[in-house]
């Protein structure tokens, strides 16, 4: 068969004209934020709504600030600036020379705040603190790369508690500080005869021992590290009403030395 040519359609007799001076409408739709203490090295950090974050050039404007483009490191330097006048951002000519990283900005804000929330509440776990701000923070219609990787998240918010807890014990010589031991659970600091031995149980647990009628005793090793040797545990043997569905639980524990 005869190829069939597509009928062309009609040249329009007005062809409308073009204006003069065209906005560039692009850079007029990128927004931009200041987020303060988002990372350790910068106090302040300007994202802007594609993906691409700035931190101050120090120095270099006397009304207003320069802000340069936060890939700057031995692979990459990118030169991309904003040039920030009160509240008006003027990207500069310098094109990034990286892919933007859309979610970057909602990727760092979780992280601040898992790290915060980690040390506040010492005694939540990282998993379950990650969760909740997750939960929070972050929107269906959000990019898969405003998620931080939970693994990473939950070493780093543990890294940044370690770092503010009091140092591990070198020897039996030290002042326990209880501000680090979930309420209501330190008994008693036992020194005996060059030994020391710590006491642990909540109310419930002594309840439980008080009541039970036979118990266990067992120690263990490898939970402990020096100068204790031992973790050694009060189990007790509890049933429903009948004396059925026994189960072993434990209601004390002990530090010791030896
Ligand atoms: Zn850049």
């Amino acid at each position: 068969t005869e190829p069939t040519e597509a009928p062309r359609p009609p040249r329009p007799d007005i062809i409308p004209t073009l204006p003069d001076h065209i906005d560039t409408e692009i850079s007029d739709e990128i927004t931009y934020e200041i987020i303060e203490g988002v990372s350790q090295r910068s106090s302040k950090i300007l994202f802007d709504s594609l993906g691409f974050r700035y931190t101050i050039k120090s120095g270099a404007r006397k009304n207003g600030n320069l802000w340069r483009c936060c890939i700057r490191n031995k692979a990459m330097v990118c030169k991309a600036t904003v040039e920030q006048i009160g509240d008006v951002f003027t990207r500069s000519m310098t094109n990034h020379i990286h892919p933007a990283e859309p979610g970057i900005k909602t990727k760092i804000q979780v992280t601040k705040k898992v790290h915060q929330k980690a040390k506040e509440n010492i005694f939540q776990s990282a998993p379950a603190i990650i969760e909740e701000v997750m939960l929070a923070e972050l929107r269906p219609e959000d990019p898969a790369s405003s998620r931080p990787n939970p693994s990473n998240l939950a070493r780093s918010s543990n890294y940044q508690r370690q770092k503010e807890r009091p140092a591990e014990p070198t020897d039996l010589d030290f002042e326990l500080d209880v501000n680090w031991i979930p309420a209501d659970f330190f008994r008693k600091d036992i020194v005996v005869e060059g030994a020391r031995h710590l006491f642990f149980a909540t109310v419930l647990q002594l309840q439980l021992l008080a009541a039970a009628t036979s118990i266990f005793l067992d120690g263990t090793f490898k939970v402990i590290r020096e100068p204790f040797y031992q973790l050694f545990s009060i189990h007790a043997f509890l049933g429903d009403h009948n004396g059925d569905n026994v189960k072993q639980v434990p209601v004390a524990f002990f530090f010791m030395s030896r």
